[in-house]
């Protein structure tokens, strides 16, 4: 069985916590190899990230993954972190710059993901296992492709254990990516993040920003479904369960599913895939 993981964000209120429940209900029974939470850079709410991962293990028995940013934080900060994480039992930590909200200057101690793993491989050695993020079609902050492709190679240098990818629906850029990653040395395990399609106008604002591109021909389709749901919903499962299945033919070492903290879109692929 290929491993897969997936990634949630940290309920706040009561509801959110009986979504994220439900959710975990049932996207369990695909025996996730871990679930990740992510961690909101230079909020106020990151005790949630924590709580999470507590309530992952707790709740459902599942391995839970914070997420940790470096931006607006210092070394302080993320040293308490990491004290925190290795006394409630974690092993692995996907570890990230984060972007800080608009208009804040405050950059922190380190600048670069790959400096925040440096930072937690000297502080901790070989305990936690850590993941880092990758770019398929490019980071939207970076000079360009290439030097971006360098970037990732710091991190992993600097002691990353493998990396999930930015979500994407080319799975050519991914094949592409690895093949240049490995051509620089690389030999982490580098797994690609899904994104099932729920929303479909929430995701094309959000891709604008992260520097996913969606294809033109899945946006003229899902435009010529209209508000016909029950047809989006198919064909969203089709598309991205064909690409997984692409994914995996070509040697992609697992997936790894952005949830949203639903279990609906994400099982919809899965079954798919294992139909197949
Ligand atoms: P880096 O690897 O540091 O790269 C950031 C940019 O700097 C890139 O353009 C890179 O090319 C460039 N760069 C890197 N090193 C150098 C250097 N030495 N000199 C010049 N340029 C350099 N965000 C959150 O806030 N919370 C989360 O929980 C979260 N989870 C995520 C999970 C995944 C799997 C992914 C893919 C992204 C996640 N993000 C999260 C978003 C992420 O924080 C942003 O994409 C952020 O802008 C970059 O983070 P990074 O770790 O990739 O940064």
């Amino acid at each position: 069985m290929l491993p897969i993981s997936f990634e949630v964000y940290p309920p706040k209120t009561d509801d959110q916590r009986a979504q994220l429940d439900r959710a975990m209900s049932k996207l369990k029974t695909f025996a996730p190899h871990f679930v990740s939470c992510t961690f909101g850079a230079g909020g106020s709410t990151q005790s949630h990230t924590s709580e999470t991962v507590q309530r992952l293990r707790a709740s459902h028995g599942l391995e839970g993954v914070p997420h940790l940013t470096c931006v607006g934080a210092s070394r302080e900060d993320i040293r308490a972190l990491l004290r925190l994480y290795r006394a409630l039992g974690v092993r692995r930590i996907v570890a990230l710059r984060g972007d800080l909200p608009s208009g804040t200057l405050d950059r922190g101690d380190l600048r670069y993901a790959s400096e925040l793993v440096r930072f937690i491989h000297d502080e901790h050695g070989g305990h936690f296992h850590i993941e880092v993020a990758a770019y398929p079609e490019t980071h939207p902050q970076a000079r360009d492709a290439l030097a971006d492709l360098d970037h990732f190679k710091r991190k992993v240098d600097a002691g990353a254990d493998s990396a999930i990818t930015q979500y994407f629906y080319n799975a050519d850029a991914y094949f592409r990516f690895v093949e240049d990653a490995r051509a620089r040395g690389v030999e982490a395990p580098i797994v690609p993040g899904i994104m099932p399609i729920s929303n479909f106008s929430q995701l094309r604002r959000f891709s604008e920003s992260c520097g996913a591109e969606i294809p033109r021909w899945i946006e003229q389709r899902m435009r010529a479904f209209g508000d016909d749901t029950g047809a989006v919903r198919e064909f969203a499962a089709d598309l991205v369960a064909a690409m997984c299945r692409r994914l995996i033919e070509g040697g992609a070492p697992g997936l790894h599913f952005y949830t949203l903290n639903l279990a609906r879109p994400t099982m919809n692929v899965l079954s798919r895939i294992r139909t197949a």
